[in-house]
């Protein structure tokens, strides 16, 4: 199935006048191709503001099993925490043997404990912030 078929085809999907057998080779095609997916959600989006209808079972098991891609989630969040321990880490080793080093002064110190200090509160408000923005993702409303 080329992109122009598809077009067409989700056309008819969402406006249930698509035949039974062409269903799955058109999913098909919207999970491997990055352009008609997208047009796909757009439609449906559309439809969605148009009619306020839910789509049908076949839209819904779709975005049902987009979803919960295998571990999707999971290997996400794994490294989101090991990427903000490893940092946290290091950052603390850092400030940990910088304040243990006899050569530097105490204001110094202060003023280079702030400042990292400063950067590990940004660091952390940038990832809730991108945390939440994940939680709602832009696709997750467009089935309720
Ligand atoms: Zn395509």
């Amino acid at each position: 199935m080329n992109c122009e078929d598809a077009k067409i085809k989700c056309q008819m999907l969402i406006d249930d006048e698509l035949e039974e057998e062409e269903i799955a080779p058109l999913m098909n095609h919207i999970e491997s191709c990055y352009n008609c997916r997208n047009e796909y959600i757009e439609l449906l989006k559309l439809r969605k503001k148009l009619t306020g209808i839910k789509g049908s079972a076949q839209n819904e098991e779709w975005f049902n099993a987009l979803e919960k891609r295998p571990g999707r989630r999971f290997f996400n969040r794994i490294a989101i925490v090991l990427f903000i321990g490893s940092w946290l880490l290091l950052a603390a080793y850092t400030l940990f043997t910088f304040f243990k080093s006899p050569d530097e002064n105490l204001f110094v110190k202060i003023v280079v404990t702030a400042s990292a200090v400063s950067v590990i509160i940004i660091f952390i408000t940038t990832i809730i912030d991108r945390l939440r923005e994940s939680k709602t993702d832009k696709y997750k409303d467009v089935m309720k």
